[in-house]
């Protein structure tokens, strides 16, 4: 059976791509699993730039075809930040409830009409040295005044999706799934991996 490594260790994210990619015939790895020890530096400046960052190092260590993807939340009155420091919005270990906790405090003050956000994410699939594809997805919300929901991860709980008149964290993972960034930009690539994978066999 073919193999590929989600270059992750995110539990959240990597269930959220299982899911929307729901891939048969491929054991999917992941970088817990690979007890891959070493931190890759994101010194990217766009989603698409790290997740490529991400994809290379992993496929030169294992030569594997990879999946990898960045994502982040830019917020429009914060002039796009977090952005690709997403992750590490409150320091180098931040959780979510401290990254969500300082982007409250930002926007502290700031009216609803005001606080409009995105969540984006690019996906990569790098099979063979130089060669690889990338989609690429974005949700537009809002940054609500305080957490709601329980579910997802990272911003999900401040992350207010009008459409739907809800926070992300307050969507069933099969809603999530549906309308996310990453699911946009997974689905995209999953046409691409069936294709590769057809050709394989
Ligand atoms: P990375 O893509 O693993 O570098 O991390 C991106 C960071 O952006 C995560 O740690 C979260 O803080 C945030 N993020 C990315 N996607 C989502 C999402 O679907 N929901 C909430 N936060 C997200």
């Amino acid at each position: 059976m073919a193999e590929i490594i989600i270059a992750s260790k995110n539990k959240g994210k990597i269930s959220e791509i299982k899911k929307i990619l729901s891939l048969k015939e491929v054991e999917l790895l992941d970088l817990s699993e690979l007890s891959f020890s070493s931190s890759i530096e994101e010194s990217g400046i766009t989603f698409r730039e790290n997740a490529l960052i991400k994809a290379e190092t992993v496929f030169s260590l294992y030569k594997i075809p990879v999946i990898a993807d960045d994502s982040g939340l830019s917020v429009w009155c914060l002039g796009g930040k977090p952005g690709v420091f997403s992750a590490r919005f409150a320091g180098p270990d931040a959780s979510d409830e401290g990254n969500n906790r300082l982007l409250l405090e930002k926007l502290q003050g700031i009216p609803d009409e005001e606080r409009t956000a995105w969540f984006c994410c690019a996906a990569i699939f790098y099979h063979s040295t130089g060669k690889y594809f990338v989609s690429e997805g974005k949700v537009d919300g809002e940054i609500t005044q305080s957490p709601v929901g329980k579910n997802g991860f990272g911003y999900d709980p401040i992350f207010f999706i009008p459409e739907y008149g809800k926070t992300m964290a307050q969507l069933s993972a099969h809603e999530k799934n549906r309308i996310s960034h990453r699911a946009l930009a997974f689905r995209g690539l999953k046409k691409y991996i069936e294709e590769y994978l057809r050709k394989l066999s």
